[in-house]
């Protein structure tokens, strides 16, 4: 049995009022204290007192903002506040909820809250807003957790699709599915009954129906990749001898003098990180030591520090120098390369004496795209943007309904393309019907545990323990 079953009819007497800041603590212009669940308004009106003599929260129109004060036990006055009372079921947890507006700063809101905490209020658990709004069926738990990324979100991109998720774009998609998949279901089911009757055109018709909702759920599966990139963000790392440009670059993408760049080579000894906005995906950029060659030798540490950060790269610039003829260091870098996905730069297209072409670099390279870009003049950078966003393949994301952008999403779905995927094996080979209903069953509850049916209380407690306090 599902979380939803035992544990919901246990979590309606989840019901006692919580209260948390919904506002960091810190110099700021306003501060608010949060509450939720039967009796909040009554226990507000006990400690706020009006402006405006005889009104109260419990009387005043439904989510009418209050101006007046918040008193201590003994009736002195702790703060002047506006004070809102949103009645449930039309709350962002469907309970009676309470929001008390303070001054910033660090005193006023915790000191309210310690007030609200006097009259009985219990302190709320990291997420117990947003999880009680899904244990009330406000939003399901994909809409939860988009909750989540839109406070976490680093990208504009990234935001608005947590926005999309909220609004239930996600949701509204698997549902979809489920109620074609319930349809076939019942098809089945209906054949089971009668099973003399399945003609050879019935069956060819749910074959295309289940394949259909394949590719449907594998369409939703391919921007699982791009999903992650604009939670967590594009690591990029640059890549080269020292002297090639890697911080001239870093500097340009950055659009400021941050990474120090001098013509000594490998001053950049340790890694440096910056975090860039590129079309709106989150870029998190990774300059190197550089690879560097001594009397013939590739210098270890180099190559030792490169690596390391190549562990954590989902994409390799590879800079080159134009100005200096193809060396061992340069065959090392393209080593490096190997088996990663990789942009190949050629840089300083602009100087004098140029040693290295791009048809040199292609043929090293064997079938590497070569870039050819100037760092410090700005040369070739729109291409290389470009590039860089065909890499990820985020074109035509943006613009995506929805993205799949965490693995419990990715394997649940993983696991109803399977199932399909077993069901439609059943039917090619002539197996029982039973065994399809069975596949079909699986996936329909697969598809469910997106929306937070059937999930167990681990992950329940997994999710929401990523949220703050008071969200
Ligand atoms: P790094 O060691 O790879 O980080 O290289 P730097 O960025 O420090 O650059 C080394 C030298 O090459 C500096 O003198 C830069 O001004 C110069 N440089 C970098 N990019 C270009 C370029 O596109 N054109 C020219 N002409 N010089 C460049």
């Amino acid at each position: 049995m599902g979380w939803k079953e035992d544990d919901r009819m246990a979590a309606e007497t989840d019901e006692d009022v919580i209260a948390a800041l919904g506002t960091p603590l810190g110099y700021g212009a306003i501060g608010i204290v949060r509450l939720s669940g039967t009796g909040a308004i009554e226990l507000a009106d006990r400690i706020f007192k009006a402006r405006k003599k005889e009104t109260m929260l419990g009387n005043a129109p439904d989510r009418v903002m209050l101006t007046g004060h918040i008193c201590s036990i003994n009736g002195e006055i702790i703060d002047e506040v506006l004070a809102v009372a949103m009645k449930g079921p039309r709350s962002y947890t469907r309970q009676d909820v309470v929001e008390i507006h303070s001054h910033g700063g660090i005193l006023a809101a915790s000191r309210i809250l310690e007030r609200v905490l006097q009259e009985g209020a219990r302190l709320a658990d990291a997420g117990e807003f947003t999880k009680r709004a899904w244990i009330n069926g406000r939003i399901d738990l994909a809409q939860a957790e988009a909750v989540i990324d839109l406070i976490r979100a680093r990208s504009v991109t990234g935001m608005s699709q947590a926005v999309k998720q909220l609004d239930g774009a996600l949701s509204e998609l698997v549902k979809d599915l489920r109620q074609k998949l319930k349809r076939l279901m019942a098809g089945v089911e209906a054949s089971i009954d009668f099973p003399d009757e399945v003609s050879v055109q019935e069956e060819e018709t749910l074959k295309g129906d289940l394949q259909l909702l394949k590719k449907k759920i594998e369409d939703l599966l391919e921007t699982a990749k791009a999903g992650r990139i604009f939670r967590e963000g594009l690591a990029v790392v640059l890549l080269g001898k020292p002297n090639s440009g890697k911080s001239t670059l870093l500097n340009r993408i950055l659009g400021a003098e941050r990474a120090l760049v001098t013509n000594v080579p490998g001053t950049t000894r340790d890694l440096i990180e910056e975090m860039v906005s590129i079309r709106g995906i989150p870029i998190q950029m990774i300059d190197t030591a550089g690879i560097r060659e001594k009397a013939g030798i590739v210098e270890a540490l180099g190559i030792e520090k490169a690596k390391e950060a190549l562990d954590r790269a989902d994409l390799v610039m590879a800079v080159f120098d134009a100005t200096v003829a193809f060396e061992t260091a340069d065959r090392m870098v393209l080593n490096l390369l190997e088996n990663r996905r990789g942009l190949i730069l050629l840089n300083k297209i602009d100087a004098e004496g140029q040693m290295l072409d791009r048809k040199r670099l292609e043929k090293e390279a064997a079938g590497l795209k070569v870039l050819e870009i100037s760092a410090q003049k700005g040369l070739g950078m729109k291409e290389l943007e470009q590039a860089l966003v065909a890499q990820v393949g985020a074109e035509h994301l943006a613009a995506a309904p929805a993205i799949i952008n965490k693995l419990r999403h990715q394997k649940l779905l993983e696991e109803a393309r399977e199932a399909i995927g077993s069901a439609l094996k059943t039917i090619t080979t002539g197996g029982t019907l039973d065994c399809t209903a069975v596949d079909l069953w699986e996936a329909w509850t697969a598809l469910g545990g997106l929306l937070g049916e059937e999930v167990s209380g681990e992950i329940v407690e997994e999710i929401f323990k990523e949220f703050c306090v008071g969200k």
